[in-house]
């Protein structure tokens, strides 16, 4: 048996990758879980489905991120300089995503993680890995609204860092995905396609194509195209919404924290922020895994639900390139998954009746 050669990995997370267009000195202590350098798929089906033979409609993948979604972007950042700062404990509200995610990342660094979850309406699996990261997880009675305002309020007053997205250093992380595309296409596409919860993750794309621009790395600016769902529209409807309802867990927001961001993106842009139903969702969560072979959760699928509804408007003019972010892994929610007419029944160990299943 020959040994090892001792060959440095190589680092390929965001922070490392870059660092130039980030709040982090040599002093930083990178926390990372090689996330981000996520693929951008080209569509197969979608063009053929809207009968858009010249337009390019790419999906960056967000779900191979290490814990299924973007938010690994942003903790990377977070975790990192909550060390850095000395901190010893993260805590956050969360649909789900954000704290499987800040409980990995605290959970590689020996720090402490305590999670707010919205009691029901929370998918399992983003449930059970802040449980596995080894997160103290708090289900508090209300929707993710209140959780935030309570988490707001403790870590205001307590040695605890807030790891919610109005933490400053996850919108940065999060800016890499645009860095990435750039990188990819050789420039920004002309659209970009994105789910709209807390608003985030829109603000940050818009700050990092505008920053990769100004860094001549990039030469043009794509117009953003945000999506919420019909039942938590509140920038669409102007207003907050008390109750927000949607199958798309994800984005069952009723008071924007990054409102303000989501609308400078609209409209610095040239975008526009719309909603979708949640029967418009589920069938482009079908189609995406049916037809595209992706599986990305619900409301991932409201971005993709979000294009084909303007696209059937004639939005798109001929010859353009469009990126649509498919923010989670569809694993994330195996109950919606299994929410349909499939059929799971045993059948006999025979050629006939396994030959029957297979026609019915
Ligand atoms: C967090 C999240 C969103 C919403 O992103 P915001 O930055 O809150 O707008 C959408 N999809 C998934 C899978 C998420 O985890």
């Amino acid at each position: 048996m020959s040994p090892l050669k001792n060959v440095p990995v190589k680092k390929i997370g965001v922070i490392e990758r870059y660092q130039e267009f980030l709040s982090v000195s040599n002093e930083t202590p990178i926390i990372s879980l090689n996330e981000g350098n996520t693929p951008l798929i080209l569509s197969e089906a979608l063009p053929k489905e809207l009968r858009l033979s010249n337009i390019r409609i790419y999906f960056k993948f967000e779900g191979l991120n290490p814990t299924g979604s973007f938010k690994d972007r942003g903790m990377t950042m977070a975790v990192s300089k909550a060390l850095e700062e000395g901190a010893t404990s993260v805590m956050c509200a969360s649909t789900g995503n954000t704290s499987a995610s800040a409980a990995a990342f605290a959970s590689r660094c020996g720090m402490k993680c305590y999670v707010l979850i919205p009691e029901g309406k929370i998918a399992k699996g983003k449930l059970l890995q802040a449980f596995r990261y080894g997160a103290k997880v708090i289900i508090v009675k209300g929707n993710f609204d209140v959780a935030l305002e309570l988490v707001k309020k403790i870590t205001s007053t307590h040695p605890i860092k807030i790891v919610n997205s109005v933490n400053p250093y996850r919108i940065e992380g999060q800016m890499t995905a645009a860095f990435e595309i750039c990188d990819d296409l050789g420039d920004a596409p002309d659209h970009h396609v994105i789910p709209v919860g807390n608003a985030g993750n829109i603000t940050a794309y818009w700050r990092g194509y505008k920053k990769y621009k100004e860094a001549g790395r990039s030469e043009r600016l794509p117009r953003m195209l945000g999506f919420q769902a019909a039942g938590a529209a509140p920038i669409v409807l102007n207003r907050v919404v008390e109750q927000p309802e949607t199958i798309a867990t994800a984005i069952r927001i009723g008071n924007p924290a990054s409102w303000k961001g989501a609308l400078e993106a609209r409209d610095e842009s040239g975008g526009l922020i719309d909603s979708v139903t949640d029967s418009e969702i589920t069938w482009a969560y079908r189609f995406l895994a049916e037809r595209e072979g992706i599986f990305a959760e619900p409301a991932s699928a409201a971005a993709v639900a979000g294009f084909v509804k303007w696209a059937r408007k004639g939005y798109f003019e001929e010859g353009s390139s469009v990126v649509c972010t498919l923010t989670g892994s569809g694993l994330k929610d195996p109950e919606f998954a299994l929410s349909f007419e499939d059929s799971m029944e045993a059948v006999e160990p025979r050629i006939d009746a396994v030959l029957r299943a297979v026609q019915a």
